[in-house]
């Protein structure tokens, strides 16, 4: 059902969502994303091989050490960041203009990523960090998703306390243990944040029209 509301002019948001390796970002934020129009995932540009499965320009753009670091010097990235001994990097002019056009980012970072787009957009941002219920479960999940040999699991966990000791630099905390529930908060944040005022450019304009009666 629409109504006169969905056609204010909305600016997009930048839902930063970041966790240890293997808590359930990727899960959630693609199941967010299947079940909102407007919402879709930043893609980063990263120094890491494609793993199976990953197509260059969806999961992300793999690109050179060298290139990434002409994109440095190009200022071309947002926030970029060391992340498991690759770069990571998120390009600056798609995201304004997903932003500028009303349409809302995902963005998968680390809490560097997520710190460096508080400080440069932090009006825009809403952060959302993702905990595991425990570290045996985390275990459970690398080796479960089967994508990384034991050694790259291993230094995943090691780095894992390290991510989480950065979880109150984020505005909402998500325990994911059922996986359902854990969605569940996450789409209430996301649709309580679209509704803040400063992301609603065409409000006063809307509120003048209900004054003067016009609408
Ligand atoms: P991340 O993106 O944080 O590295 P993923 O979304 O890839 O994590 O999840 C890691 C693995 O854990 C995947 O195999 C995923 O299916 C599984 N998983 C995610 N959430 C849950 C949950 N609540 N309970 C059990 N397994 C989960
Ligand atoms: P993976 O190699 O498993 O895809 O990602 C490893 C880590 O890098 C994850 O914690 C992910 O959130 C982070 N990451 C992915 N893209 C970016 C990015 O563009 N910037 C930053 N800062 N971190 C990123």
């Amino acid at each position: 059902m629409s109504s006169r509301t969905d056609t204010l002019a909305r600016r997009g948001l930048m839902l930063v969502i970041s966790s240890p390796s293997g808590a359930g970002k990727s899960s959630l934020s693609r199941r967010l994303i299947a079940e909102h129009d407007h919402l879709g995932l930043s893609v980063s540009c990263t120094t890491r091989a494609p793993r199976p499965g990953e197509t260059d320009g969806v999961e992300y753009h793999f690109v050179s050490p060298d290139r990434f670091a002409e994109l440095i010097a190009e200022d071309a990235f947002l926030e970029w960041a060391d992340v498991h001994d690759h770069r990571y990097g998120t390009l600056r002019a798609p995201v304004l203009a997903a932003l500028e056009s009303g349409r809302d980012l995902v963005f998968d970072i680390d809490w560097q990523g997520g710190r460096q787009i508080t400080d440069r957009a932090a009006e825009d941002a809403v952060r959302v960090f993702i905990l595991p219920p425990d570290l045996p479960a985390l275990r459970a999940r690398l080796q479960g998703r089967a994508q990384d040999s034991a050694e790259v699991i291993e230094r995943r966990l090691t780095r894992a306390t390290e991510e989480i000791a950065h979880y109150a630099e984020y505005d909402y905390v998500i325990v994911n243990d059922d996986f359902d529930r854990a969605y569940e908060q996450l789409r209430r944040i996301y649709q309580g944040e679209q509704l803040r005022r400063r992301r609603l450019p065409g409000l006063d304009a809307f509120v003048a029209g209900v004054m003067a009666g016009r609408v």
